[in-house]
């Protein structure tokens, strides 16, 4: 199985409606605070009834069919109720992420491919891969974040030295998503389909390679078809094999 990519994601504010919450304590509390966001370190339930933010529990479902998703969240250090409550809504609303919720104030510390934060602070700046700041100009919803993470999914297609690619379309195979390509490598010319490991998942390589059979994209349907399984997110299906000589 490939190793996927890791994600990191922050709670309060990109999962967690921590500020709709504090409005609604403060509402209700007697007692007087100089910053509105002072509940937040005193509160003994605002973090375990805090709800969720409209379409993050949906969309990290549709990230964890691609990705390694972890929680990457910072608990106030001065509400110590803050520490078990984390751990209790994450169980409640995100079962899939079962040990898999990280509390630190060193978001810098860990080792990972994105980090999808609505802040700069605890380590978010100065994390090592890439920062998606969410609820920001260039990541404004969550649409946005999927926009980057998943329906660019091809857009790490390796190119082996030698092929030169005539023509390259992303469209669907059936219900497929994938890629089309024509490509030249010295006289020999070919075809590939290239899809997301993941979308195929369930299929063997004797049940592509009947779907291939089909398809009209073949010129000779008895033809050779080879599949090549080697990138780390991408199966090719290569066929139309001709010598231009
Ligand atoms: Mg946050």
């Amino acid at each position: 199985m490939t190793e996927k990519k890791v994600v990191y994601i922050d709670l309060d504010g990109v999962i967690v409606d921590l500020i709709g919450q504090m409005h609604i304590e403060l509402a209700e509390t007697s007692k007087v605070y100089k910053e509105k966001t002072d509940i937040i370190d005193d509160s003994e339930t605002i973090f375990i009834n805090a709800k969720p933010i409209a379409h993050a529990l949906e969309s990290i479902a549709e990230l964890e069919k691609y990705y390694d998703v972890y929680i990457l969240s910072t608990a106030p250090w001065h509400n110590v109720h803050s520490w078990s409550q984390k751990r209790l809504w994450v169980e409640k609303y995100m079962p899939t992420m079962f040990k898999k919720l990280i509390l630190t104030h060193h978001k810098e510390q860990l080792i990972g491919d994105y980090l999808i934060d609505d802040r700069l602070k605890n380590g978010a700046a100065e994390f090592k891969g890439k920062h998606i700041h969410i609820f920001n100009d260039e990541f404004p919803t969550w649409q946005s974040v999927l926009d980057e993470l998943i329906l660019n999914k091809f857009q790490n297609i390796p190119n082996d030295n030698g092929t030169y690619v005539t023509h390259n379309l992303q469209t669907k195979f059936g219900e497929l998503d994938c890629v089309y390509q024509i490509w030249l490598y010295g006289l020999i010319q070919g075809s590939s389909l290239i899809f997301h490991k993941n979308d195929i998942k369930d299929l063997t390589n004797e049940e592509l390679e009947n779907l291939m059979r089909t398809s009209p994209l073949m010129t000779d349907n008895t033809s050779e078809i080879t599949i090549s399984s080697t990138s780390d997110y991408y199966t090719f299906i290569n066929f139309n094999f001709e010598c231009l000589d």
